[in-house]
């Protein structure tokens, strides 16, 4: 850090404020986390300069012997946790990992069965304004309207009516657990791949905090920098007969050279989800949701679906009068971040919403346990329904107050 800070002081000092941003706030975007020490000196190493193109013992390019070391290190790590045939650590992000879903299993035209972006899925998954919408016929499954959670009966008829190629679980905002095996069952029903989008809870089947969906699906691809907590990225493990089809999917059909440094840090990171450090962490990140959930419930922010099994809570604002929009800035400005984001059947537009996502993998990786949960949701709630989005505002001083000690307590990459 001292050569960057000799040579280029503008961008070392965009380094250090965007760490002060982290410690100064409380940081609940349930998509992030803070990774260790140890995976950001992988990040920033060598072996982000070295061509690799291929796979370990198999590349394009000389020099190569070190870096294979890290990627088969890397994918015995992946192959071991999660208790999956194949690995494939190279996709650059979770994007790149489904690309290489839909390059293996489909030709342009084909149908896919997918949860709907709206009811909580991914833009990746048929969205119209995504690659995956505008090449292939997407169909799409929602929530019941009662439950709030995923409407399986749905999935089983638009399955069977439209006999998709590929059938997706999995999403960006679904608090509960999903039945893996109803979904295998569909598929095998009428055909089709099983694969599921694991990128927001695949940390905690990595800490053993909820069932795993390796053993029923195709393919299983995340990203790497969720609940996991390891570099920004993607992956995919599956079974052994989809490994050539898949690996030849992320390179060279969508991909060029591998990102060497991040596999590395991707490597370091399974070794830390390899620890039981990890699973008492991935168990307190549900039971922190969880309090949180409730916590922030009893003061009428609902929570969609009543609760939670997973990391991440959606809510609904009508109760209290104010737009996701207007929850989001409100909380920026009293020194929390958390995202706006449509609730199914949502009545507004999804820039405006009306609901919150909230998330506590990284403030569980700070060491905040149920107690600090409930503090939390007072303060969410007191800046949405008692500021106006002025950080000068007196209540929304009071919170940041508020905020400011309590993460001095449970510091985010504690000083020294
Ligand atoms: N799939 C799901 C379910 C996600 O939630 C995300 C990101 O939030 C992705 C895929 C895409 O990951 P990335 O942003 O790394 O491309």
């Amino acid at each position: 850090f001292g050569a960057l800070q000799a040579q280029d002081p503008e961008i070392a000092g965009v380094l250090l404020s965007e760490l002060d941003r982290v410690r100064s706030g409380l940081q609940l975007i349930a998509s992030e986390n803070l990774t260790s020490p140890a995976v950001l000196a992988a990040l920033g190493s060598t072996l982000s300069n070295k061509y690799a193109e291929g796979y370990p013992g198999r590349r394009y390019y000389g020099g190569c012997s070190e870096v294979d070391k890290a990627e088969s290190i890397g994918i015995e790590r992946a192959k071991r946790l999660f208790g999956a045939d194949h690995a494939n650590l190279q996709p650059h992000s979770g994007a790149s990992a489904n690309q290489a879903v839909y390059g293996a299993f489909c030709q342009p035209g084909d149908t896919i069965l997918a949860m709907s972006l709206p009811h909580g899925g991914h833009l990746t998954h048929g969205t119209k304004v995504s690659f995956s919408g505008k090449w292939f016929n997407a169909v799409h499954y929602g929530v019941n309207k009662d439950t709030e959670d995923i409407d399986y009966d749905q999935v089983r008829d638009l399955a069977r009516e439209h006999k998709p190629k590929v059938i997706v679980a999995g999403g960006s905002a679904i608090p509960r657990l999903i039945d893996f095996q109803f979904f295998r069952e569909v598929a095998d029903e009428v055909g089709a791949i099983f694969w599921v989008d694991a990128a927001h809870f695949i940390g905690l089947v990595a800490g053993q905090a909820i069932p795993s969906p390796v053993p029923y699906a195709d393919v299983v691809t995340f990203t790497t920098h969720k609940v996991l907590r390891g570099p920004r990225g993607g992956a995919l493990v599956c079974k052994e007969e989809h490994a050539a089809k898949l690996d030849k999917a992320v390179f060279p059909m969508m991909q060029g050279g591998p990102l060497m440094h991040a596999i590395a840090a991707k490597a370091v990171n399974l070794g830390e989800c390899l620890r039981p450090e990890y699973q008492t962490y991935a168990r307190q990140v549900i039971a922190n949701a969880q309090q949180l959930a409730a916590s922030l419930g009893e003061k009428g922010i609902r929570p969609i679906t009543g609760g939670t099994d997973t990391h991440l809570s959606l809510h609904d604002l009508q109760g209290v009068g104010v737009t996701g929009k207007d929850a989001e800035a409100r909380s920026d400005a009293a020194g929390i971040v958390l995202n706006k984001n449509a609730i199914p059947f949502d009545p507004q537009p999804p820039n405006t919403a009306s609901g919150i996502r909230v998330g506590t993998p990284s403030v569980t990786t700070q060491g905040m346990g149920t107690e600090q949960m409930k503090v939390i949701a007072d303060l969410i709630h007191r800046a949405v329904t008692q500021t106006d989005g002025d950080p000068d505002h007196p209540v929304a001083k009071d919170v940041r107050a508020e905020v400011g000690d309590l993460v001095s307590r449970f510091p985010a990459y504690p000083r020294g």
